[in-house]
C-alpha cells in the first residue's frame, strides 16, 4: 500500500523542479497505477483535483507536461498536490471507430530525497538565488569572476573602479554582476552578444586580464547535446527531461571543479579606454531623430548619428575594452 501522509504540515520540504527531476532520473518514484478522476481545468490546460487512496488532493503547481513516448499522444503531467509530487497521466487512445477516448491514470509519487542538497559555497548559493537556478553558465560566470578577482587583487587595491566587458548574454552576466556590483546600470559592465565565452576584467588604471574559456568534455556532451534542442521546444519525454536534468548537474560539479587554467586562457590587457561620462543630455540623431546621449553619437558625412544608425552604413564605431 501507498501511504501517503499528508499532516507533515509546516515541515514539508518544497522540492524544486530540479529536485523531482533527479529524483525521477535517480528512479527515487513510487509506482501507483490507478486510474483516477480528475477535474481538469481547460482554460489553464491543467488537472486541477484528483481523488486518491481516500484523499483529495488539490494541484497545486503544474510543474511541467510531457510526453511519456514520443510515438503516443498520452500526456503525463507533473503536479505538485498537497506537499507530494505526483506524475498523473492523461492516456489517449484511438479507438477503431475512429474516437479518441481518454482517461486519466495516476502514475506515480516522486519519493522525498533523504536530505535536502546543499550548496556549499555561500557566494553561489546567494548567486543561483538572485538568479532563480544553478545552470552551467552562472558557474562559468562565477568561475571568471574567482579568476579575474584573483588575478587582479593588487590591481584593484592600488586601482579600484573595476570594469567588465562580457561577450555573450548569458546567465553568466548575473554571477558577474553578483558578483563584483559592476552593471550595465552603473556602466561598469558591457554586454555585447557575441555568442563567446569571453571576459575581460580592467581595473581603474586599465591594466586587466582577458579571460577566454577553452574547449572541456563538458561543453562536446553528446547525450546532452542531442537531448538539449528536445527539451528546449518542449518534445522530451519525462524521462528524457530528468536524464537531461541529471546531465545538467553533473555539468556544473564539472565546471566547478575543473581547474582553472584548464578551464580558461588567460591573457593580459591593457586600455586606456575611460568609461564614458554618465550625462543626462540628449538629441536627436540627425538620420533617425531619436534622442540620444551626445557621447553615443558619432560622425557620419559631417552628420551627428546615433550608434544604430551608424551600424546600418556599415562603419565600425567604437572599439571596447580589447587587448592590444
Ligand atoms: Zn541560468
Ligand atoms: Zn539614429
Amino acid at each position: 500500500m501507498d501511504r501517503i501522509d499528508s499532516d507533515r504540515g509546516e515541515q514539508a520540504i518544497m522540492l524544486t523542479r530540479q529536485v523531482i527531476l533527479q529524483q525521477i532520473a535517480n528512479g527515487a518514484v513510487q509506482p501507483i497505477q490507478k486510474i483516477v478522476v480528475v477535474e481538469y481545468d481547460n482554460a489553464q490546460q491543467s488537472p486541477i483535483s484528483f481523488d486518491h487512496a481516500g484523499t483529495h488532493f488539490e494541484v497545486l503547481e503544474l510543474i511541467g507536461i510531457y510526453r511519456e513516448r514520443h510515438d503516443d499522444p498520452s500526456r503525463l503531467y507533473l503536479v505538485r498536490a498537497d506537499d507530494h509530487i505526483f506524475g498523473l497521466c492523461a492516456v489517449i487512445r484511438q479507438s477503431s471507430d475512429g474516437m479518441t477516448r481518454g482517461r486519466w491514470v495516476l502514475r506515480f509519487r516522486v519519493e522525498e530525497p533523504q536530505e535536502e542538497p546543499m550548496l556549499v559555497d555561500f557566494r553561489l548559493k546567494r548567486i543561483a538565488d538572485f538568479h532563480g537556478h544553478l545552470c552551467p553558465e552562472l558557474v562559468i560566470g562565477y568561475r571568471a569572476c574567482l579568476c579575474a578577482l584573483s588575478h587582479l587583487e593588487l590591481e584593484l587595491l592600488a586601482a579600484p573602479g573595476l570594469r567588465v566587458q562580457v561577450e555573450n548574454m548569458t546567465s553568466a552576466l548575473d554571477a558577474i554582476q553578483q558578483m563584483t556590483g559592476c552593471t550595465t546600470g552603473n556602466n561598469r559592465l558591457a554586454a555585447r552578444d557575441n555568442g563567446k565565452h569571453i571576459y575581460t576584467f580592467v581595473s581603474g588604471a586599465g591594466k586587466g586580464i582577458r579571460l577566454t574559456l577553452k574547449p572541456n568534455d563538458v561543453l562536446f556532451d553528446p547525450e546532452f547535446l542531442m537531448l538539449e534542442p528536445r527539451v528546449q521546444v518542449g518534445q522530451a519525454t519525462l524521462w528524457e527531461t530528468a536524464r537531461y536534468q541529471v546531465l545538467l548537474d553533473e555539468h556544473i560539479v564539472a565546471l566547478l571543479h575543473l581547474d582553472e587554467t584548464a578551464l580558461f586562457d588567460v591573457q593580459p590587457v591593457w586600455t586606456t579606454a575611460s568609461i564614458d561620462n554618465v550625462t543626462s543630455a540628449l538629441v536627436p540623431c540627425s538620420r533617425c531623430g531619436e534622442l540620444t546621449a551626445p557621447t553615443h553619437l558619432v560622425v557620419i558625412e559631417r552628420k551627428r548619428v546615433c550608434l544604430t544608425c551608424a551600424s546600418q552604413t556599415s562603419v565600425h564605431v567604437r572599439d571596447g575594452l580589447y587587448p592590444r
